[in-house]
């Protein structure tokens, strides 16, 4: 028995607010946040000592706010276009935030999740080409490594919350000034 397909996710309100896995549909449902509104027929899933009757629709017992969600969705949009600069991350164009896309670097269908970390931007031109498929096989390099995109997210969001921090300011590099100060501390103790 394989646990392929998707399963309809509604809110409370019943408007629909997309698919989800069985494997995570079953999941919320024995965590009683969801109602079961429609089974897949007379299909189960088995475990070795269990088997699980598939919900084909499922309603959620709670309220989300999608519009909250679509802001919380539009942030982190934002985020990774400022930590990749405005530039595609494959033929590296600056682009206008309406210009670009955010690619999944190993593709969702492939298993790829949606970790900042797995997602650049890119323009539509070379999101479209690279299709579904990883850097290598598209033989589209990245601008910058999986791990600098990392550390230069974590960069951004310090910068985020440190606009209401200024005590934080000096340690997260924000201005030139300060960021030669530490650097020069720093080549000063490595000699010492
Ligand atoms: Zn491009």
């Amino acid at each position: 028995m394989t646990i392929n397909g998707r399963v309809l996710l509604l809110n409370q309100t019943y408007e629909p607010l997309g698919t989800v896995s069985v494997a995570r549909a079953i999941i919320m449902t024995f965590k009683n946040s969801v109602y079961v509104e429609e089974w897949d027929g007379d299909r189960v899933l088995r475990s070795a000592h269990d088997e699980f009757p598939v919900p084909s629709v499922i309603r959620r017992r709670t309220y989300i706010n999608i519009r909250r969600r679509r802001a919380a969705a539009g942030m982190k949009r934002l985020r990774i276009y400022m930590r990749d600069k405005f530039r595609c991350q494959y033929c590296g164009e600056k682009k206008a935030a309406t210009a670009l896309t955010l690619d999944h670097i190993m593709p969702r269908s492939r298993g790829g999740d949606n970790a900042p970390v797995n997602i650049v931007a890119a323009c539509i031109k070379c999101n479209t080409r690279k299709g579904n498929r990883t850097p290598e096989e598209a033989r589209m390099p990245l601008l910058t490594s999986q791990s600098a995109l990392r550390v230069k997210l974590e960069r951004v969001v310090l910068c985020h919350y440190a606009e209401a921090r200024s005590e934080w300011r000096k340690y997260l590099f924000m201005d030139v000034h300060d960021d030669r100060d530490i650097m020069e501390k720093v080549r000063r103790e490595e000699r010492a």
